[in-house]
């Protein structure tokens, strides 16, 4: 049972509770239902954006031991991703890095050379829409599915690690996910990398959180993102952090 499914019920108890001690002998005002009932539109708002709450269903988000773990998203980049390939070589490091789709069919050799060198390819989604969050059951089995198609075509990999675009898991994409056999990846540090282009605060904001478990949210469609990953990287040899790649994180 997932948190949703207790919340829901708990909420709904309580209503009819509520509702028949109303009847009976308490006099609430009408205020009491509508706090409650915003109480649990707030929790379920909170469960869809933040993952590691695992609220509608199980997201691994943490990596066990002296570990680290770099998540790339929303490439690949003709641009950036080659930099930030170079920069994981020069410290030895292996990533994930979850591709769009759509972006994957512009940039097919680029997906192989990620894969050659080592690193592992997971799925974000086939079209990244903006309207992601409102996309019914089907819609999201039918993104996942393609992108995965994709990537056994291009890598010859199986893949079963899914990251929901812009980290949002409601009920269809955690039904679809379910579906398609897929594991949610979550992260535990988020680099708001795409929020500045002062590449040092990103680095100052990100390096005094990183330690055992790490798992850092990144994007390897900027510009910026080589410098971060280099000073993340020194960063993690000081503190001699294992990398490690998202379907390491998976476990009971
Ligand atoms: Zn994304």
């Amino acid at each position: 049972m997932t948190a949703f499914v207790v919340a829901r019920n708990s909420y709904l108890l309580l209503m009819l509770l509520l509702a028949v001690a109303d009847y009976f002998f308490l006099s609430l005002s009408p205020w009491v239902y509508l706090a409650l009932t915003l109480l649990y539109i707030l929790l379920v708002v909170a469960g869809s954006s933040v993952m590691s709450l695992n609220f509608f269903t199980r997201s691994y988000t943490r990596g066990r031991g002296n570990t680290i773990a770099l998540t790339f998203d929303d490439g690949p980049s003709a641009e950036h991703t080659p930099a930030v390939l170079e920069v994981l070589d020069k410290w030895g490091a292996t990533a994930t890095f979850f591709c769009i789709g759509e972006r994957m069919e512009q940039n097919k050799a680029l997906v192989r050379k990620i894969k050659e060198k080592g690193h592992r390819i997971g799925n974000h989604s086939y079209t990244h829409s903006n309207l992601f969050s409102i996309f019914g059951k089907n819609m999201v089995v039918d993104e996942i599915e393609k992108t995965n198609r994709l990537i056994q075509e291009l890598t010859g990999e199986e893949c079963r690690l899914f990251r929901p675009p812009y980290g949002v898991l409601n009920p269809p994409i955690a039904k679809a996910a379910a579906a398609c056999g897929m594991q949610v990846i979550g992260w535990n540090i988020r680099s708001f990398d795409t929020t500045t282009k002062d590449y040092q605060k990103v680095v100052e904001r990100v390096l005094p959180r990183i330690g055992p478990g790490a798992v850092l949210l990144l994007h390897d469609d900027r510009e910026n993102t080589p410098k971060i990953v280099d000073a993340i990287l020194a960063h993690a040899s000081r503190l001699n952090l294992r990398y490690i790649q998202a379907q390491e994180l998976i476990h009971e």
